[in-house]
């Protein structure tokens, strides 16, 4: 949603982006990996700051809360956040080696 300003009795126009939505950054601000997702890691920005990687793997988790500190997977189930980020290292590391 947008809005239309006018200044300067209406010689100059601005338009207002007025959507609460945020542009998805290139990297997930928790787990660091990127986002790539285009439409699924937007949606879980959106909704929780992170990639959808990292929602869905603790979206029904107890205790996750994204926007509390002390509620992130990290702080709150470390062992499978550790689990989860070597799973990440390992997937992101390419399946065939040139030498
Ligand atoms: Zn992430």
């Amino acid at each position: 949603m947008s809005s239309i300003k006018s200044f300067q009795d209406g010689r100059v126009i601005v338009i207002v982006d007025e959507s609460s939505n945020k542009p998805t950054p290139i990297f997930c601000d928790v787990c660091k990996f990127p986002m790539k997702n285009l439409s699924e890691d937007s949606q879980s920005f959106q909704k929780h700051g992170v990639c959808s990687r990292c929602d869905g793997r603790f979206t029904n988790y107890p205790g996750i809360d994204w926007n509390t500190e002390s509620a992130i997977p990290m702080n709150v189930a470390k062992d499978m956040w550790d689990d989860y980020m070597k799973e990440r290292l390992l997937l992101s590391k390419p399946i065939i080696n040139f030498k």
